[in-house]
């Protein structure tokens, strides 16, 4: 039997180049010659989940209720452990009954919501630089997405008022994300309720991405879009227990707010999954009702790290201040180099992998991102390393 020819479909032609590939095979090659690799590119916990969530698990998954398919909006105990979570974090009053549904992971709400609401040709205001979700999620719905761009200047915020009348008038849908990935920065109550403003003269549904408001440092309190008056009536928020809780591997999450909005989106999910794991909501809901003292301590070994890193590239002439909250630190590259020659020295010379900036986008050009999910001392090492490249 000869073969079928297989062809893609044109929107996966329509995601921009995979611009990891080169760093990859540098890093493979790395790999190959011996070199002992310090990887500083993933934004994935290195620090085991809770003990007293992973024990809930494990008493959990012997329940056979959970055997079977669980419920498509949730199990209601979990989607009352966010609500009251949210009332007791952010003052945030929400109703379980339709303001809040689990998702599997709040990377697949974010990458399923434009199916719910854009229409071809439509237009999605995404971030630059930004989570490459927003834009996938984008163009899989046949939207198209317009940048914003995030300024140093601004402190990593977007300046609503520079969105063109051309941008908000074809505009649907508009994503945030804060404390951000990649730049670190975080959100101001003004920012928000700039943005709050903007989505109700313009009928623009707000998504914002809030999977890092536990991370944070120097009593750094990190605010939700939930907080600002107005913001239930003109869009929802993304929450993830995956960096709260190191959980990362669960895939549980969940989006809160506007009721037609996560109706929306609830249909479309009916039509394509079957909900999260009932013994992985349950081990959520304990997680998230239990003690936090763990995600205390998890905030004490990332602010060691961060001062260990950020201090040592500060030494060697790399300046960047601490960031607030998040992994992550975006650094700007030195002079003469651009993220991705910058990215792939580090790696031939110095054994160290950090993302270019500009795979988050043209204006994530002229830094590099690297993360704090490795431990002190390869910290220590990677500025040793640097240190003796004589930037
Ligand atoms: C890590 C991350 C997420 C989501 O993670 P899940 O594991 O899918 O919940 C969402 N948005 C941003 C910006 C992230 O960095």
């Amino acid at each position: 039997m000869p073969a079928i020819s297989v062809k893609q479909a044109e929107r996966l032609a329509k995601l921009p180049p995979y611009l990891f590939a080169e760093i990859d095979r540098l890093k493979n090659e790395a790999i190959e010659r011996g070199v002992d690799i310090i990887d500083l590119g993933v934004g994935d916990p290195d620090l085991p989940t809770h003990s007293h969530i992973v024990q809930c698990m494990a008493g959990a998954v012997e329940n056979p209720a959970h055997h079977q398919y669980p419920s498509y909006q949730g199990a209601l105990s979990f989607r009352e452990a966010v609500a009251r979570w949210y009332k007791e974090r952010f003052g945030a009053e929400l109703d379980p009954g339709k303001e809040i549904i689990s998702l599997i992971g709040s990377k697949e709400g974010v990458g399923h919501i434009p199916l719910a609401f854009v229409n071809p040709g439509d237009a999605v205001l995404i971030p630059d630089p930004g989570y490459p979700v927003y834009n996938a999620g984008t163009v899989f719905a046949d939207g198209e997405p317009i940048e914003f761009p995030l300024k140093e200047e601004n402190g990593f915020m977007p300046d609503v008022s520079a969105i063109s009348d051309e941008a908000a008038r074809r505009a649907v849908m508009m994503f945030l994300n804060y404390p951000n990935n990649p730049t670190a920065g975080v959100a101001t109550r003004e920012m928000f309720q700039e943005v709050v403003e903007f989505a109700a003269r313009n009928n623009v549904i707000i998504c914002h991405d809030a999977a890092y408001t536990e991370i944070a440092f120097d009593g750094h309190k990190p605010i939700s879009f939930m907080e600002i008056d107005g913001a239930r009536e003109v869009g929802v928020e993304f929450h993830s227990l995956s960096k709260t809780f190191n959980m990362t591997g669960w895939r549980v999450g969940c989006v809160v707010g506007n009721s037609e909005v996560i109706a929306g989106l609830g249909r479309i999910k009916n039509n394509v999954d079957s909900g999260v794991f009932g013994a992985v909501q349950e081990a959520a809901a304990a997680a998230l009702n239990g003690n936090m003292s763990g995600v205390e301590e998890n905030n004490r070994i990332y602010t060691r790290r961060r001062d260990v890193l950020v201090e040592g590239l500060n030494r060697i002439g790399l300046k960047v201040e601490k960031p607030k909250a998040t992994f992550y630190v975006w650094i700007p590259v030195p002079d003469g180099y651009d993220s991705s020659r910058f990215t792939a020295l580090l790696l031939t010379e110095a054994g160290i992998v950090c993302t270019p900036g500009v795979g988050f986008g043209s204006c994530g050009e002229g830094y590099i991102r690297m993360t704090l999910c490795t431990p002190e001392e390869r910290l220590q090492e990677v500025v040793e390393r640097l240190a003796k490249l004589n930037l």
